[in-house]
């Protein structure tokens, strides 16, 4: 496109975010509550087009909303409801259970369909800086940006292009500049931002998932879990598990996965990327329980569920890398985009939630500061910060996949109650959030 045709316009704003999910939005208010202003571009012409699921967000999540914004945490159970119990059950061959429970506090453990906890964080963002129908498209440093660099380096910047789509036809209207002192990449998993600076692309996990998020007043219509219950069942060799979450307001979340560690199952998907609705997905599910013993909970939601309301899809993540930033450090990645993790431990949404936390503290000081290369420096710290806590959490999720090739050689050789040993230690640690951010000098498995 000709540089200044009509078809093309510009703007400058300080801070563009990519992305209006989770991580986008809780830093676009972060930084509205510091007194930053931030511009959020979403590619789709609403918020969330919906994912069927819903969140658990537990200590370190709770404590991040709060930094973000005062009460927060409270608003977002008020929109779900509180966890009070996790229940996990192993189920074995023969169809008979073990069981063991964890209970929490009221206020320790929010529950929230994934839709209700984005429009909680949307609602106190200023209308006018989510632009939606934005796709990022590429970005650039330009020569004029360089030179204004070395001139001048506070007026350094990054200019970003968005194709702007007509939200009823989605036909291309034009295509938006944007030139930023700083570029965020919240673009999830299969970040544009992070394939631009990183070049890498997802990996699939050998598991695929079903889900839905759905009417259930009262557990009326399928069982399986009580008021403020998480009910999580899996085999011995990891080969199915599954969940029924209380996830509030009268709904309820059904998950079940399947390991495939062929990679057949896979291919009988319809998208590579998953999708709600997809016909057949319903059957698909249903087949994966034949013949299982056992599992009489979630095959009663899956059957009472209308296959609309089926998410299916491929689990993936990213590996962890050790930059999240463009040379410049004017281009950062953040959330899913920078660690899109194994779902299993539900860390993705609450560490998205640390990273918004933390990256708005060190760019109020940026912002405050009078030096040339603030913003940068601010970047620096934070992948100080954040990058070495969350190449453990993505090692321990990815281990946490029972994937042979996963789990290192020491840990696959601990015994039983040195592997629980690890996993609550692992737990305190990610929970003292924002203590001990790097790692827990105290335990003997996360120094
Ligand atoms: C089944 C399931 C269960 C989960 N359960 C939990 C849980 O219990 N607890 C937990 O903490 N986490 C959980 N997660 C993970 C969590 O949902 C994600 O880690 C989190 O949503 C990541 O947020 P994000 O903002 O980084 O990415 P996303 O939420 O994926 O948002 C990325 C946004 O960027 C937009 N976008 C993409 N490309 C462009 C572009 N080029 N231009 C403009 N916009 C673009 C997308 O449309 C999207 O809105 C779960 C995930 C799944 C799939």
């Amino acid at each position: 496109m000709e540089e200044g045709s009509s078809f093309q316009r510009r703007e400058e704003v300080e801070i563009a975010i990519v992305g209006g999910g989770l991580g986008g939005l809780a830093l676009a208010l972060a930084l509205q509550e510091r007194g930053i202003t931030a511009h959020l571009y979403e590619k789709h012409h609403d918020l969330r087009s919906d994912t069927a699921t819903a969140i658990g967000i537990g200590a370190n999540g709770v404590k991040s909303l709060n930094g973000i914004r005062s009460g927060l945490s409270k608003v977002m159970e008020d929109a779900g409801t509180y966890a009070s119990c996790l229940k996990l059950t192993l189920v074995n061959k023969k169809g008979e259970v073990r069981y063991r429970e964890q209970t929490f506090e009221q206020g320790e453990y929010v529950s929230i369909g994934w839709k209700q906890a984005q429009l909680v964080l949307a609602s106190y963002i200023n209308k006018d800086l989510i632009h939606c129908s934005h796709r990022l498209v590429r970005f650039e440093s330009s020569e004029e940006l360089e030179m204004a660099r070395v001139a001048c380096p506070a007026v350094a910047g990054v200019d970003a292009y968005f194709e702007v789509t007509d939200e009823n036809t989605s036909s291309l209207e034009y295509i938006k500049v944007v030139r930023t002192k700083l570029l965020v990449g919240a673009d999830g998993i299969w970040s544009v931002v992070r394939r631009t600076i990183v070049g890498d692309s997802p990996r699939y996990l050998h598991l695929v998932d079903w889900n839905a998020y759905v009417p259930n007043p009262g557990a009326k219509v399928f069982g399986g879990h009580g008021e403020h219950e998480i009910v999580l069942l899996f085999d011995e060799d990891g080969e199915t598990r599954s969940w029924l979450v209380d996830a509030g307001k009268g709904f309820s979340l059904w998950i079940l996965r399947k390991l495939d560690l062929s990679g057949d199952l896979a291919k009988t998907l319809k998208r590579s990327k998953g999708g709600l609705g997809i016909p057949g997905a319903k059957a698909r599910a249903l087949q994966q329980l034949d013949g299982l013993d056992g599992w009489d909970d979630i095959k009663a939601a899956i059957k009472a569920t209308d296959e609309t309301y089926i998410f299916e899809r491929p689990i993936m993540d990213n590996l962890p890398i050790k930059r999240w930033s463009d040379s410049h450090r004017r281009v950062l990645l953040m959330g899913d985009a920078a660690h899109a993790q194994y779902v299993g431990p539900g860390q993705g949404a609450r560490t998205a939630f640390e990273d918004a936390h933390q990256l708005s503290i060190l760019l109020k000081e940026a912002f405050s500061s009078s030096e040339d290369n603030s913003i940068a420096t601010a970047v620096k710290k934070f992948e100080e910060l954040r990058i070495p806590r969350m190449i453990k959490m993505q090692e321990y999720a990815a281990e946490s996949t029972a994937l042979p090739a996963l789990v290192p050689e020491w840990v696959s050789k601990l015994t039983m109650e040195e592997k629980q040993k690890r996993a609550l230690e692992c737990q305190q640690w990610v929970h003292s959030y924002p203590e001990k951010m790097l790692c827990d000098p105290d335990s003997t498995y996360w120094k």
